[in-house]
This record gives structure tokens, sequence and C-alpha cells, in this order.
């Protein structure tokens, strides 16, 4: 992905990840390389590439933003993905997350309700010959359920509560991360032992927006 002498981007990517994720604490080096070697500014609208880098979330369209990168990098860092393990994500939006997600697992996933986002990111992929991620355009508060169980998922929009199907899909041994609440969210840790009792942690207060539920968005 993206040579580095080719990419001009590529000192401010490495200052973004010296700034705003290793100096606050995501440390792990395979979550550090990730974030050094997916080019951000692709997965942004091109007329604001200029503002891939900064420390904020920014507009995709149709009210959507891309997550800021020590948000996304620290709910990558909580969930200690290896390999092999199979990964869902509810909300492919840019389609940032889940390159970071594919550079740390060959088993991704991505459910996205907005049709217009999952066709422009398979297209992104295809064009940047990202291989290996499985897209489907639906409710992900449903999951995925022929794809089940999951050893690791990552929500990106915020339910009201949480979605019981999602919790069912977690495999034992799994961890789910997720953003809960309405206009006040806190970001959940759920995680399943071996025996697959569940617990849950609250992390830190955050801002997403809203999981919507039921309707698939054709535009
Ligand atoms: N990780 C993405 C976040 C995009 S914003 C990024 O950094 O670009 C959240 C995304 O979740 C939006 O694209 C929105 O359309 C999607 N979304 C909202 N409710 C959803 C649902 N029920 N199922 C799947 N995707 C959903």
């Amino acid at each position: 992905m993206g040579s580095k002498s080719s990419d001009l981007f590529y000192s401010q990517r490495m200052n973004m990840v010296e700034e705003q994720i290793i100096k606050r604490g995501v440390i792990s080096p395979k979550v550090v390389q990730a974030f050094l070697d997916v080019p951000r500014h692709h997965f942004v609208p091109s007329d604001i590439n200029k503002m891939a880098y900064e420390d904020s979330p920014i507009p995709i369209g149709l009210d959507q933003t891309i997550s800021q990168p020590y948000i996304v990098a620290l709910m990558t860092e909580y969930l200690g993905i290896k390999k092999n393990q199979k990964v869902l994500e509810v909300g492919t939006g840019s389609g940032y997350q889940t390159a970071i997600l594919n550079q740390l697992s060959k088993n991704v996933y991505s459910v996205e309700i907005r049709e217009e986002f999952s066709r422009k990111v398979q297209a992104l992929f295809t064009q940047m010959d990202i291989k290996g991620v499985q897209f489907k355009i639906g409710d992900g508060s449903l999951g995925w359920k022929e794809k089940a169980p999951f050893d690791r998922i990552i929500a990106t929009a915020a339910p009201k509560k949480v979605p019981e199907e999602l919790l069912r899909q977690l495999a034992p041994s799994g961890k789910m991360i997720i953003p809960l609440g309405g206009n006040f969210q806190n970001l959940f840790l759920f995680e399943k032992n071996s025996k697959n009792e569940l617990t849950q942690k609250l992390l830190l207060p955050v801002v997403f927006v809203p999981m919507v539920q039921g309707q698939i968005y054709t535009g």
C-alpha cells in the first residue's frame, strides 16, 4: 500500500502516529505499523484530503464522519486482534477502520447500512488492491449471522443499548468494543471468557453518529 517515497502524505502520517497515537498510549507495534501503512488521505473526500491527518473527525457525506485517528487507534488497541481471528465491523463508513482491521486480521467482515458508502469503499479497495475483506449492505445491529461467531466485534455507530444479536454472535473468549447511548455516549468493552461468561467495562465518554436500525438506505 502507498510506497513511502511516492507518498507525499507520509510525513504527515508519521507525525499523526507519533503525536496523536503513540504519545497518548497506543503502542502495540502491529497497531502502530497499521496506522503508518494505511494512507488515511485516500479515505476522506478528495476536496478535503489536506485535513486527513488532523486530530479530529471529518465529514464524509450523508451527515456521517470518519472517526478521529486516536479513537480508531484506541478501539483497535483494545481489541488485541490476532491474524487468524474473525473480526466483524459494524459501520464501514469511509472504510478507513476497515483497512486498518485488514492489516491485523485475514478475516474481516464489514457491514454498512448506507449502500452508497459500502459501494464506494468496495470500489476504493479494488482500486487500492486491498484484498480479503467481505462487505455486506444491511443492518449491522443484527450482526452477520451466516458468518458468526466472531472473535472480535467493533461498532463505530452508537445504538442506545447493546444489540443482543451482536452479543450472541461474539465467540467464547471474544471481545466487542461499542459506543452506547444517545446524546451522551460511553465506549464499552464487552468480553466473554472461555466459558462464555460476559463482563462489560466502561472505557470513556465518546461521540459517535447514531446506529440506525431496520431500514437500509439506498440513497
Ligand atoms: N468507522 C467509520 C465510521 C463511520 S460513521 C469511519 O471511520 O469512517 C458510522 C457508520 O455507521 C456510518 O457509515 C453509518 O452509515 C453506519 N451505520 C449506522 N447504523 C448502522 C447499522 N445499523 N448497521 C451498519 N452500519 C451502520
